[in-house]
C-alpha cells in the first residue's frame, strides 16, 4: 500500500491553522471539528493530528499515545453532543470507499435515526 502524505490536503490546512473550522474537541493528538456540509443533526470529524491518509495507515503506523488520544477524542464528542440514543462512524476510505480527503477522519454522524448502513 502507498500511505505517502499530501501535506496541502484541506484537513492539513485546518491542522496548520491556515483554514478556519468550528471546533468541538482537541487533545494533543486529535482535532474534532464539524462537518461544513452535514449529513445529519450531529456530523463531527475527528481527525489525528498526525499525517495518515487513511483509517488502515493510522492503526499499521500511529503510535499507541496517537491511537489512544484520537479515540478519547472520539469519547469526548459522543458525551458532548449527546449521542445517548445512537450514532454512526464512518471512514470513507480510497477510491471503492468515495474517500474525498485523503487525511484520515471519522465522521461521527448521529442527533437523530439514521436508517440503514446501506441500501438493500
Ligand atoms: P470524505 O468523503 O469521507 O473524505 O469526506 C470529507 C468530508 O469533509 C465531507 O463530509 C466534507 O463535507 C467535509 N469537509 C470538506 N471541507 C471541510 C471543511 N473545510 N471543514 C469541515 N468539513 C469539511
Amino acid at each position: 500500500m502507498d500511505y505517502s502524505y499530501d501535506p496541502e490536503n484541506i484537513f492539513a490546512k485546518i491542522l496548520r491553522g491556515e483554514i478556519p473550522n468550528y471546533t468541538v474537541f482537541e487533545n494533543d493528538h486529535a482535532l474534532a471539528f464539524r462537518d461544513i456540509q452535514p449529513q445529519a443533526k450531529v456530523h463531527v470529524l475527528v481527525i489525528p493530528k498526525g499525517p495518515y491518509v487513511s483509517l488502515d495507515h493510522f492503526a499499521r503506523d500511529a503510535s499507541a499515545q496517537e491511537q489512544v488520544g484520537f479515540m478519547k477524542a472520539l469519547a469526548a464528542v459522543c458525551e458532548s453532543e449527546g449521542v445517548d440514543a445512537g450514532f454512526r462512524a464512518i471512514a470513507n476510505t480510497r477510491a471503492h470507499g468515495v474517500q474525498d480527503v485523503p487525511h484520515f477522519h471519522l465522521h461521527i454522524i448521529g442527533g437523530q435515526q439514521l436508517g440503514v448502513m446501506l441500501p438493500r
